[in-house]
């Protein structure tokens, strides 16, 4: 990655915050460069995910290869998020962003979210129209249509090898075009985060900082500690070229506050700086956008803490496990969208009984928490791709040398 990018993306952080502090409500004119950027990362995603799982299941090797893939990633996923919403429940402890406050609750009612159970939402996975799937961006029924064609070309062989030829030049092109929008990434952050500069004023912050600070700091907290460990010590990378390399994407996550939306630029990230190969990450990256949300679960970890302290509630050992648990589960089941925290947290919330207006206390601030949580969520994906592509790599010498 070239140096001078890293400083282009600095130098529009910098810009965005100048902009927004200068001109308050007018940046809302900038808007539209910022939804530029986002529709151009938010078009590519779709074709991206499904060329890039079957090319990589057609060149995985066996099929066997996948399950091990597949079990490996998803523990990591779970082990970490569990990590993180502990991270997130000592943090509440430790800061006590809720205790002595007095801020207005707004009367307005809100329903705990719906949510479809666990069998359903795992029938949910196959869909019943793969166009649909697509048409309607549902990552998860994506991607176990393109296993299944990925698995599907393997099994057919010689028949169906233009239809592999095909895809693999597919996503070739898919990956190009990802490479001529990575481009535009300083001037897309400058155009999403001026307004968001612009719009908060100190006034709507303040009375939340403790709230803000608790999740910066245990944000950095669990990146700097779970993922630099992780990456050092099964990943064998060093830490520091780690976050360099995936500075881009995590950048973008902070001004989109969309992991999905940010996957383009994660792939090509973990790709072109963190040496993963297109096998590897094709198939972890979409999954880990769709289900692994570690800063989210940092978030309900704090956020139950902070309202069962405002409302000056003592949380037993029992909720606090509760909480672990479903605030785990609540991550998982997030979509990658901005705010899909903040409505999850209605079920976390409801689980221990606390009270649901707790919501509109979080709710006035929850794009500022987004920036940080959803950063969090993608370096956690491409942590997990380094771990898991070093794993892959050692399996293989170790079978070479075997042999
Ligand atoms: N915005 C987050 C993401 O896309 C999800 C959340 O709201 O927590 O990763």
């Amino acid at each position: 990655m070239k140096k001078g990018f890293i400083w282009q993306i600095v130098g529009a952080f910098v810009l965005a915050i100048i902009v927004g502090l200068i001109f308050g409500d007018k940046t809302t004119y900038i808007q539209p460069l910022g939804d530029f950027f986002l529709r151009l990362i938010k078009f590519i995603i779709v074709p991206l995910i499904l060329s890039t799982i079957i090319v990589g299941v057609t060149n995985a090797g066996d099929i066997k290869r996948l399950g091990r893939l597949g079990g490996k990633t998803i523990s990591y996923y779970l082990i970490t998020s569990f990590i993180a919403i502990s991270i997130g429940l000592i943090a509440g402890f430790t800061f006590s962003p809720g205790s002595g406050m007095d801020l207005q609750v707004s009367e307005t009612a809100v329903e705990p979210s719906e949510t479809d159970g666990v069998v359903q939402t795992i029938l949910n996975i196959i869909p019943l129209n793969p166009i649909e799937a697509l048409a309607s961006a549902n990552v998860l029924q994506i991607i176990f249509f393109a296993l299944f064609t990925g698995i599907g070309i393997k099994l057919v062989g010689e028949k169906a090898a233009t239809v592999q030829q095909f895809f693999d030049g597919f996503a070739e092109v898919m990956y190009k075009i990802t490479g001529v929008i990575m481009k535009l990434v300083p001037i897309g952050i400058f155009g999403l985060l001026a307004p968001v500069v612009g719009e908060y004023g100190l006034t709507v912050l303040l009375p939340l900082i403790k709230l803000i600070l608790a999740l910066i700091v245990a944000c950095i907290v669990h990146v700097a500690v779970v993922y630099s460990v992780a990456v050092k010590s099964l990943g064998k990378m060093n830490p520091l070229l780690f976050f360099k390399g995936i500075f881009p994407a995590a950048a973008v996550a902070f001004s989109t506050c969309s992991s999905s939306g940010t996957l383009p630029i994660t792939m090509k990230n973990t790709e072109d700086n963190l040496g993963v190969s297109k096998e590897t990450s094709s198939f972890i990256l979409p999954l880990g956008a769709t289900i692994n949300m570690d800063g989210t679960a940092i978030y309900q970890g704090i956020t139950v803490v902070f309202v069962a302290q405002y409302f000056g509630i003592n949380l037993s050992f029992t909720q606090i496990l509760t909480v672990a648990l479903i605030g785990t589960l609540a991550s998982i089941g997030a979509a990658g969208v901005p705010g899909a925290g903040l409505i999850m947290l209605t079920m976390t919330l409801a689980v221990v009984n606390l009270p649901l207006e707790g919501i509109a206390l979080v709710a006035g601030v929850d794009r500022i928490l987004d920036m940080f949580r959803t950063s969090v969520n993608i370096i956690g994906d491409a942590s997990a791709s380094v771990v898991i592509e070093e794993s892959e790599r050692k399996r293989v010498v170790g079978e070479a040398a075997s042999a």
